[in-house]
């Protein structure tokens, strides 16, 4: 199968057999990876090695503290304003995702929208707004998964800068110092649902004035080093598994190279065909998620058709935008993107 499903995202085929052996017998120790404790020292060891693969990978220091929580990215809408809003947040609203960030953050106080693009679906990201220099933060959200927009260029920010990096973190270089916070549910490019990663600068946590319950406070997890209570052990050895691959293939620069190169291949095949329009903005597109729709909506039956013939899977858009949409993650290789541009090609010279 070709599974271009936009999350939980494919994971590359090495890490899925590790992965597999490792739930049967971990470490030769005879026991499986699901059933031993926490806090044996082979586990510690794969959550020690998983943090410094995010750091080397990122080129991040020793300033940051990085933690796997469980809650998935939506409890991170919440905890960033519980920890961080004492006067006010900022917040660009790129699609739902950002929305329901910004709903949480209502609930802590006051929360300014700089910009939206939701008068145009979400269909581009906003470029001109100033950020209000007394906001605790600035959040964005650099890839976004139900649009098919993305930013791999960030806004020069006068306050500390967040980002919801769920579906795009390690497909492209970026400087990750500018960001005081980034967090990622670590189902999309990254590893299996069940874990959410958190890289934060230490500094930060000087700002935290709420008294919070435990599970909420970034401080306590980080002492915790991401052992305050029972971890998601699993999708965090499956992430460093990931991340392992990753580094050995030639780390960030690696992924980008070939997402740029997938990217390139389908967005000019889209482009060329007569019988399919994108969706955004040319200069917004996302190397992650391309969103698109049949200009004869008439035919999706028989382009769904010719996707079953060759065995593509999990192209349909979110519920909430319909159409299509290629997620194209990095384990993804190229081959697999030909694939589906050779289905649109056959779709137009069966439709021309
Ligand atoms: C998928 C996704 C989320 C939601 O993640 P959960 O882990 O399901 O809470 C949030 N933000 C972005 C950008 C996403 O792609």
């Amino acid at each position: 199968m070709h599974n271009f499903s936009a999350g939980p995202g494919i994971l590359p085929k090495e890490v899925l057999q590790q992965a597999s052996a490792a739930c049967l017998d971990f470490n030769n120790s005879g026991l499986s990876l699901l059933e031993v404790s926490h806090r044996g020292k082979d586990v510690i060891a794969v959550f020690d090695r998983a943090v410094s693969l995010v750091k080397s990978l990122l080129e991040i220091g020793d300033d940051y503290s990085v933690i796997f929580l469980q809650g998935g990215a939506s409890l991170q809408f919440s905890m960033v304003p519980a920890n961080f809003l004492n006067n006010k947040a900022a917040y660009l609203n790129t699609g739902v995702w950002a929305s329901k960030a910004i709903k949480e953050a209502k609930l802590y106080g006051n929360t300014e929208v700089v910009a939206s693009s939701e008068d145009r679906n979400f269909s581009f990201i906003p470029k001109e707004y100033s950020i209000p220099t007394d906001a605790d933060y600035f959040h964005i959200t650099s890839n976004n998964t139900i649009y098919g927009t993305q930013m791999r260029t960030f806004p020069k920010c006068p306050v500390p800068l967040f980002c919801d990096m769920s579906s795009d973190i390690f497909s492209h270089r970026f400087d990750a110092t500018q960001f005081d916070l980034i967090y990622a549910g670590v189902q999309k490019n990254m590893g299996p649902a069940g874990a959410t990663m958190v890289i934060l600068k230490k500094e930060l946590l000087q700002k935290i004035k709420r008294t919070l319950p435990s599970m909420l406070n970034y401080a306590i997890h980080i002492e915790g080093e991401s052992m305050f209570n029972t971890p998601p052990v699993f999708a965090v050895y499956v992430s460093m598994l990931t991340l392992d691959w990753l580094d050995k293939n030639g780390g960030v620069e690696w992924a980008e190279n070939r997402n740029r190169a997938k990217a390139n291949l389908f967005y000019s095949e889209l482009d060329r065909n007569s019988q399919f329009v994108g969706t955004v903005d040319l200069e917004d597109r996302s190397w992650m998620n391309a969103n698109f729709v049949l200009t004869a909506p008439e035919k999706e039956a028989a382009f769904k058709t010719l996707l079953k013939q060759a065995k593509i899977s999990g192209l349909d858009g979110h519920r909430s935008v319909g159409g299509f949409r290629a997620s194209m993650y990095n384990a993804m290789d190229i081959e697999t993107v030909q694939v589906l541009v050779d289905v649109m090609k056959s779709f137009e010279q069966n439709n021309g």
